[in-house]
């Protein structure tokens, strides 16, 4: 079983703060960490040591602040909050923020324009993304979330998006948020590896009980990962594998430990290395 590509992002146990979480993961042989900035910040200014000294490598860090905001003095702080979590993603060892960025803002109802303040909020980050050395990583969200969360909702807009910014924007795909979308599996194709910053992995219950917070662990769903991880390897991806699980009613609850040996019995036959092709 080898791991070297595989990460848990430390929202999966969430009542953990982040020395738990480094310290639970690397105890199961876990070598990466998706980190939330919320839990950065707890730690402190430590923060990157703590990951370094543990040898974990940061697939991403977790999220942009929104930008949802029409007052222009807002929207400017918004902007300055995006560049100190590029710099916190540096500083990290993050090559990738994933961006979140809201939608509409309170009282609108034109999603064009908050999808339109959305591409300048990015096109601003940019010169300070590529200066961390970071990339901006679109995150297309399923779109029962397009009215808060986040305006960018398919992979084929998000990769339209990233054609326009160039250098320093790419995308983070998330089965949850993707699975449906018949474009997917095109999409993926389309952007071949280096537009694929991190793979986020999970699964879709049937029923979900709670859009936000009911995220199944890999195995439990309707998600044919199998199927994604092939395409990857078609399109040459070497990239990471990123569980991530919101799960309010059901992991949440559970002794992190437990999660953590669960996530990676599950995980395993998904992220190994991609298979060498013979030699003819
Ligand atoms: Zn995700």
């Amino acid at each position: 079983m080898d791991l070297s590509r595989f990460a848990i992002n430390q929202i999966t146990t969430k009542n953990w703060t982040l020395a738990q979480a480094v310290d639970g993961y690397a105890r199961a042989g876990v070598p990466g960490i998706g980190v939330w900035t919320e839990y950065a910040d707890a730690h402190g200014a430590s923060a990157a040591k703590l990951i370094r000294d543990a040898g974990l490598f940061v697939p991403c860090l977790c999220t942009s602040a929104w930008v949802n905001l029409t007052d222009k003095a807002a929207f400017a702080s918004a902007l300055d909050e995006n560049r100190r979590r590029l710099d916190l993603a540096a500083d990290l060892g993050a090559k990738t923020l994933v961006v979140v960025p809201g939608s509409l803002a309170t009282g609108e109802k034109d999603l064009r324009a908050a999808r339109a303040r959305v591409s300048d909020a990015l096109e601003e980050l940019l010169p300070h993304a590529r200066d961390a050395g970071v990339a901006l990583g679109l995150e297309p969200l399923h779109p029962m979330y397009a009215a808060d969360r986040s305006c960018l909702s398919t992979f084929a807009q998000c990769l339209d998006l990233c054609e326009r910014l160039g250098d320093g924007s790419g995308i983070v795909a998330d089965v949850y948020h993707c699975w449906w979308d018949p474009e997917f599996e095109a999409g993926l194709l389309k952007a071949g590896p280096d537009k694929i910053l991190t793979f986020h992995l999970c699964d879709w219950l049937v029923p979900t009980r709670d859009v936000y917070q009911d995220r199944g662990m890999v195995g439990d769903g309707v998600i044919d990962i199998a199927r994604y991880r092939g395409i990857l390897d078609e399109i040459g991806y070497d990239g990471p594998f990123e569980i991530e699980i919101f799960s309010k009613l059901d992991w949440w609850t559970r002794d992190g430990d437990e999660t953590v040996r669960v996530a990676v019995d599950r995980c395993a036959p998904f992220v190994a290395p991609r298979p060498t092709p013979a030699l003819a």
